[in-house]
């Protein structure tokens, strides 16, 4: 279970109202269950319910059962989609094990706005579902102009684009460290897009294949590529 509270030997965490539904109304605990807990900091920590009520209740932490387990240092960087498609990605970044999640606008990028919390909240329950410790942030829209003009020096980025002629079938011989995956939106990068990446020094164009893959796909696809070059 997912709780923002600090996780520690002898912590008394207080449920929402949520929670408390979830444990004893759904899940059926009662006093003395265990339960375990991530906040996303203190890694995975074995907790007793100590008091369960309709509307909130207790769990007292006793021991961690797992450190926290700190995801490769990768970004990945996407132009928001539909909705359904937009949950979609976040929630394998998290699966995946990105650091952080950065949804850009784009010349093209066919949402002008977000929902934060409902993204960063996808990203909690993919985490809890594949047993994570860490739950990457979910950023703000952020303009992919301004992210590319304070690019950090250290930080390689993997532009994913189907068009570009310069593209290379993979990321062979690419130096480790800090990396950002890049992903278009439906209509893909402007030309003007493409010649700031390209003249970027930290990027490298990447194909991931001959055919056109749709935003959603290419995001699993990219980081699937990264994990098995330079993942640990
Ligand atoms: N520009 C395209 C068009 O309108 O025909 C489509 C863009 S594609 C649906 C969305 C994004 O997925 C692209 O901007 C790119 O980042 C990524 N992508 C899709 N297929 C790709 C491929 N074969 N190689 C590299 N990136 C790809």
């Amino acid at each position: 279970l997912y709780v923002e509270h600090p996780l520690g030997a002898g912590q008394s965490v207080p449920l929402t109202r949520e929670q408390a539904h979830y444990l004893f109304g759904v899940m059926r605990l009662g006093a003395g269950d265990a339960v375990a807990l991530f906040n996303g900091r203190d890694g995975e920590w074995l907790a007793e319910v100590a008091e369960a009520g309709k509307r909130g209740g207790t769990l007292a932490c006793a021991e961690q059962s797992k450190p926290l387990q700190m995801p490769p240092d990768l970004w990945l960087l996407f132009a928001p989609i539909k909705k359904a498609r937009t949950d979609f990605i976040v929630e394998k970044a998290a699966e995946m094990g990105a650091a952080k999640i950065i949804p850009v606008q784009t010349d093209f990028t066919n949402s002008e706005r977000i929902r934060q919390d409902r993204l960063q909240a996808h990203a909690i329950e993919a985490a809890e579902q594949c047993g994570g410790t860490y739950v990457p942030e979910v950023t703000d829209l952020q303009k992919l102009d301004r992210l590319l003009a304070n690019w950090p020096e250290d930080r390689h980025l993997m532009f994913c684009d189907e068009a570009e002629a310069g593209a290379t079938g993979g990321l062979t011989g690419a130096a480790p460290g800090p990396w950002a995956i890049l992903i278009g939106p439906e209509g893909g990068f402007s030309e003007a897009e493409r010649s700031r990446l390209t003249a970027l020094p930290q990027a490298r164009v990447v194909a991931l294949g001959p055919r056109i893959l749709r935003a959603d796909t290419a995001a699993v696809a990219a980081m699937t590529l990264w994990q098995q070059a330079l993942g640990d």
